[in-house]
């Protein structure tokens, strides 16, 4: 549970605002930066700083190492480091964050907290809730345009559904959805799958 942000590197680092604003302006309408900020508010409880960019009351507590708490490797980096110019930063996610400073991190007492431990643990207890281990999805059922069910391959099930939200990461995602029926039209056709939509029109 909580996929690889059970294995992940703890760091919790914000992208700069011109990156998301550079994806804004190349038509992903959305991802401006000002538009996403009150989300990375939403998911912290950053135990260092309390201002107009840090939350201080979300799922996912944030802290940085300094001074003494440093190991002495990390304490010969900096100091190596700070003799080339670099400014330091105190917070990186703050904008204007390129430089050297304490990283942030999303791990409490060496404890990483992933989103299984953030999220979902709280939610365990809900009625409405159901969790399954060892499943593998195949493929999201659709008729017409709509999707009404999940295909398992791993056990052998469909489930069916009102609505489905599809989050099996960077490479699990749009494999289920080339499964689907959903991509480029002349690829899907190659592997005899039927074509169910090609959203960006871009054949193969
Ligand atoms: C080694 C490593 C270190 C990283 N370090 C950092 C870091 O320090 N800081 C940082 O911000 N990010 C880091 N990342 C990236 C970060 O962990 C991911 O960006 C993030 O977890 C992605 O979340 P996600 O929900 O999109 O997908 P995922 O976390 O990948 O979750 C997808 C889930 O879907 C499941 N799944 C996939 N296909 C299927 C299927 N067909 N049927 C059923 N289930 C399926 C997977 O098993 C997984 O549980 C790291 C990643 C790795 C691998």
């Amino acid at each position: 549970m909580g996929g690889s942000s059970a294995i992940n590197g703890v760091f919790a680092i914000r992208g700069q605002p011109a990156d998301y604003d550079g994806w804004a302006a190349a038509g992903n309408s959305g991802w401006e930066f000002e538009t996403i900020l009150p989300f990375f508010r939403q998911l912290e409880r950053d135990l260092d700083f309390a201002n107009e960019w840090h939350g201080t009351d979300g799922p996912i507590p944030i802290r940085r190492y300094r001074g003494p708490q440093l190991t002495p490797i990390q304490k010969g980096f900096l100091e190596s480091v700070r003799g080339s110019g670099y400014p330091w930063i105190e917070d990186l996610n703050a904008p204007g964050g390129i430089g050297l400073g304490p990283t942030p991190l999303n791990e409490v007492d060496g404890v990483r907290q992933s989103t299984s431990l953030t999220y979902l643990a709280p939610a365990r207890t809900r009625q409405n809730l159901t969790i399954r281990a060892g499943v593998l999805v195949d493929r999201i059922v659709i008729r017409g345009d709509r999707a009404i069910g999940v295909q398992l391959a791993v056990p052998a099930e469909t489930i069916p559904s009102d609505s489905v939200i599809l989050t099996a990461g960077t490479y699990g995602s749009p494999a289920i959805l080339l499964r689907s029926g959903i991509g480029p039209a002349q690829d899907l056709q190659d592997l005899g799958i039927e074509v169910k939509a090609d959203p960006c029109r871009c054949g193969r």
